[in-house]
């Protein structure tokens, strides 16, 4: 079959690699329709991911055709159409049987490169390098996709590909961000990236009943988007003082919940960018955590502020004072997808829930590395390119 290879520090290539066969009988083979990039498949790119390997397939976010399964699939068969959650869950530990899916003790075969880092490994994630499992990604024709019965949800009739696709990780991420960072009606709820997840994490918000939800970006046409389709308001961070203007917006307070959907590429026009550049060239800290810091500082006292943004491992100049003195509440967490994908589906059926106009460039398969180009460089107002195998 064709698949997107990740052959070194930008290189990707489509290539032919073997078929995917079904080794477990809780294994299902799904024939990929729809797959995204998604922004966090921009640091593996870059390199920032460690334990990548030449010929890896990659890509985590997916809606297909079930062809085949194993003996022990119940409650899947061939034929359903499915969105897949991007991380693995086997269904049954202590993790995924209280709803923390993507913390799973039992789907990454390779726990020591986590436990080193982290002290404990979360769950296998596609197409995510060897640390995160070594499976093979969804940015191929098939895909092998281990537990078929916990991590797939079937799509109902007359939601499109390209609404539904988003369901797989991008729409579970945003909506985790905003309900475990405890948004409730009345509040004033912060977005820190106007990507496809800073978008879900404002419309969660909005749904959940946050009075006011602002997301901040500098790209016009992600601000566009937050502020047509999503309905929410926007701040360029290129324009104004971040922090100044969302006091001046909470009457001195600052917003009670600030989330961040950016991850350890961020960019900002404060001088403290420029440092982060520096000492991450250096490799003397893994990650930039602009956005993070900024969260923390805009947070009321007593707030909340959710990292959603992908972050590997170290990082400095972190306003640990700010989130003791002030009495925050930091949280962060990687998708709970089995959590929320149903629920996603159905509002996605009603319409509460649009997320097709991410998929600014539907493209083959073969034209993937194109379609990064333009995710990673922001061209052509690329949100989110999406492969049709
Ligand atoms: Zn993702
Ligand atoms: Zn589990």
């Amino acid at each position: 079959m064709r698949a997107l290879v990740w052959n070194g520090i930008n290189k990707l290539t489509v290539e032919s690699v073997d078929d995917p066969k079904i080794l477990n009988s809780h294994d299902a083979i799904v024939k990929v329709t729809r797959t995204a990039a998604c922004g966090s498949d921009l640091h593996l790119l870059a390199g920032y991911v460690p334990t990548m390997r030449a010929g890896d397939v990659i890509g985590h976010e997916f809606i297909g055709e079930i062809v085949e399964v194993g003996s022990g699939v119940t409650k899947r068969k061939v034929g359903d159409r499915v969105a897949v959650s991007s991380f693995i869950s086997c269904g049954k530990c202590f993790y995924c049987r209280t709803e923390q899916y993507s913390l799973c003790d039992n789907t990454d075969p390779n726990p020591d490169i986590p436990e080193a880092l982290w002290g404990a490994a979360p769950g296998g994630c596609f197409g995510y390098s060897h640390a995160l499992g070594g499976w093979a990604g969804s940015h191929a024709e098939y895909i092998r996709v281990p537990h078929i019965d916990v991590g797939s949800f079937v799509i109902p009739d007359g939601v499109s590909d390209d609404r539904a696709v988003f369901a797989s990780d991008a729409a579970p991420t945003g909506w985790m961000g905003a309900d475990l960072a405890g948004v409730k009606p009345g509040d004033v709820v912060v977005v820190w990236g106007a990507g496809a997840v800073g978008q879900m994490a404002a419309r969660a918000s909005m749904l959940l009943g946050a009075e006011r939800v602002i997301v901040i970006d500098r790209f016009d046409y992600r601000l566009r988007q937050v502020r047509d389709v999503i309905g929410a308001e926007t701040l360029d961070y290129t324009k104004t003082s971040v922090l100044a203007e969302l006091k001046e917006l909470t009457g001195g307070r600052g917003p009670d919940v600030c989330i961040e959907a950016v991850g350890m590429e961020a960019h900002s026009a404060r001088p403290d960018f420029a440092y982060d550049m520096v000492k991450q060239q250096l490799r003397m800290q893994t990650d930039r955590p602009t956005a993070v810091r900024e969260a923390i500082m805009a947070c009321r006292k007593g707030g909340s502020v959710f990292v959603l943004g992908v972050f590997g491992g170290l990082v400095d100049k972190f306003p640990l004072g700010a989130v003791m003195n002030k009495g925050l509440t930091l949280r962060g967490a990687q998708v709970h997808g089995p959590r929320y994908i149903p629920m996603l589906l159905e509002r996605m059926q009603r319409g509460e829930l649009v997320t097709e106009h991410f998929a600014t460039h539907v493209m083959p398969l073969e034209e993937a590395p194109r379609g990064y180009e333009l995710f990673k460089h922001k061209q052509d107002d690329c949100v989110r390119p999406v492969f049709v195998p």
